[in-house]
């Protein structure tokens, strides 16, 4: 269904990224995992996903670092000599941080939004001209349901996924004539490492066991009581993919269980 395509699926060595990049893979696209991580662990990541998808997909892989807009200028540049084009676009790389905005860390502040925010900007500005050109591009950027609604102590993280969602519909407008679209996916949670961080932090700081954490804290505002599965991104990152899904641009879809909703 993509045979041909190549994507660049941005913080894809764990977690939700990578579940995507197996789904665009498992469709034929070549893929470009990003991230971090330990080097041989990526290498196998890398390797598997090649072996399992067979001949006629190309995994590589980029080390860049999303709070460098040059260092994401250059991953562009690879994928486009070593596949020819840059067809999709998936900004998903995140990272997260927790606390009342008195005692925020300003470093951390500015590596959420350069991280979950302003990569989406560079990554994007690096990849539409070529998209332009050939009349046929994706973008699918990885918000939240915190870029529809706020939750306490997560500011930077809320405004990130907010202002991803502003960029998105701006995006969508630009290229609404180029054959280009441009969404963004807004999940619940996902137990992935990044949840998995909090949900330890959680019940240190609660005094409350994890399991109680996830029940009546991360998934009190999810109505439908389960987390979202990974896999159930993949497939709708690969329906925007497809041409069915042509005149679905500049939306912001939740995946929440009804969480945005209420
Ligand atoms: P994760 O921690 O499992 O994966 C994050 C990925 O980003 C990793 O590959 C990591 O190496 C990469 N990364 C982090 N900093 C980077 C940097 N500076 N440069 C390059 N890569 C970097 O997290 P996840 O839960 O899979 O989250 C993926 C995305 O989905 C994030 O944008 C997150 O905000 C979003 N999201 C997650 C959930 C959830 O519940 N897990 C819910 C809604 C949205």
């Amino acid at each position: 269904m993509l045979n041909g395509k190549t994507a660049i699926v941005t913080g894809s060595t764990s977690g939700i990224g990578l579940g995507i990049a197996q789904g665009l893979a498992a469709r034929g696209a070549n893929v470009v995992l990003s991230g971090f991580g330990d080097a041989d662990e990526i290498e196998t990541t890398r390797a598997g996903l090649a072996a399992e998808t067979g001949v006629g997909v190309g995994v590589g892989y980029s080390g860049a670092d999303m709070s460098d807009p040059a260092a994401i200028r250059d991953m562009v540049a690879e994928a486009k000599e070593r596949f020819g084009a840059v067809d999709i676009l998936v900004n998903n790389a995140g990272i997260q941080h927790v606390a009342p905005v008195e005692e925020f860390p300003d470093a951390k502040w500015d590596a959420i939004l350069a991280i979950n925010l302003s990569s989406a900007f560079h990554a994007a500005k690096a990849v539409l001209s070529g998209m332009r050109a050939q009349g046929w591009g994706r973008i699918v950027n990885i918000a939240s349901a915190h870029g529809l609604v706020a939750s306490p102590f997560k500011s930077a993280y809320v405004a990130a996924k907010h202002g991803m969602i502003g960029l998105t519909r701006t995006i969508a407008l630009e290229t609404a004539e180029a054959g280009v679209t441009v969404n963004a996916i807004c999940p619940g949670y996902v137990r992935t490492p990044l949840v998995e961080a909090q949900i330890a932090g959680q019940a240190q700081a609660h005094g409350i066991s994890e399991e109680e954490v996830v029940r009546d804290v991360l998934l009190a505002s999810q109505p439908n009581k389960a987390f979202v599965e990974t896999g159930q991104l993949a497939a709708l990152v690969a329906f925007l993919c497809s041409d069915d899904a042509a005149t679905l641009t500049g939306a912001a879809l939740p995946v929440d269980g009804a969480w945005t909703a209420q």
